[in-house]
């Protein structure tokens, strides 16, 4: 698998000093188990903020605050950090994700959400505001123009999209922050499955979708 589409530095910098929401560190990690190049880049990060997080340590001490500071080191998440390479897993759906979902992409039981678009939320995972799902979007189908209230993370797990930005393949991950518009279309000719992790709302520009949202819950 060749990845051409990586989290954003600051991104990773968030997710290394354990600062994003659960639902991101969900996909975050689920990236890193298929990406040596950012894998790479989160565990120097760590060893950067370890020194760092030494030295408030003592800080700490002094203060009486050491609690605090080990508090933060026990989150769900900073297991998964860790989250090894892909390779041992059989399925070829990434970890953290199998977790949540059959060991099949075809055994997912997917809801209609649109014309040519199913979702499948991944209702365990706390996601606020926002939501973590999974869409399988048929060929040629495009979902509506839309931008975002908060971050979007779209990982690609088969088939392809394309959007303003370029062209995602499996294992490429859409990093956008809260003023990208964009309008990702399947391009290839089997059905694009991602993992799709947003921090608020959508925020479409046309009427239909606005409306299709109230109705669908996207
Ligand atoms: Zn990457």
């Amino acid at each position: 698998m060749t990845i051409y589409h990586h989290l954003n530095d600051e991104t990773l910098m968030a997710y290394a000093a354990g600062s994003v929401s659960e639902s991101m560190s969900f996909v975050i990690a689920t990236h890193l188990s298929l990406c040596p190049n950012c894998r790479n880049k989160v565990i120097e990060m760590e060893s950067l903020g370890g020194v760092a997080l030494e030295d408030e340590t003592q800080l700490a001490m002094q203060s009486g605050a050491l609690d605090t500071v080990l508090g933060m080191l026990d989150d769900d998440f900073s297991k998964e950090k860790l989250t090894p390479a892909n390779d041992q897993n059989k399925s070829d759906i990434p970890m953290p994700l199998a977790q949540y979902i059959p060991s099949e992409l075809n055994e997912i039981k997917w809801k209609n959400m649109a014309p040519g678009i199913k979702t499948f939320p991944l209702t365990e995972v706390k996601a606020g505001s926002g939501s973590v799902r999974l869409l399988k979007i048929s060929p040629g189908v495009t979902i509506p123009e839309h931008s975002h209230s908060g971050s979007e993370l779209t990982l690609v797990l088969k088939g392809s999209f394309s959007d303003e930005i370029g062209r995602f393949k499996a294992g490429d991950i859409a990093d956008l922050d809260d003023d990208t518009n964009h309008q990702p279309i399947a391009d290839s000719s089997e059905d694009c499955i991602c993992l799709v992790v947003t921090e608020g709302p959508l925020q479409f520009k046309a009427l239909v979708p606005r409306l299709m949202q109230y109705f669908v819950g996207m």
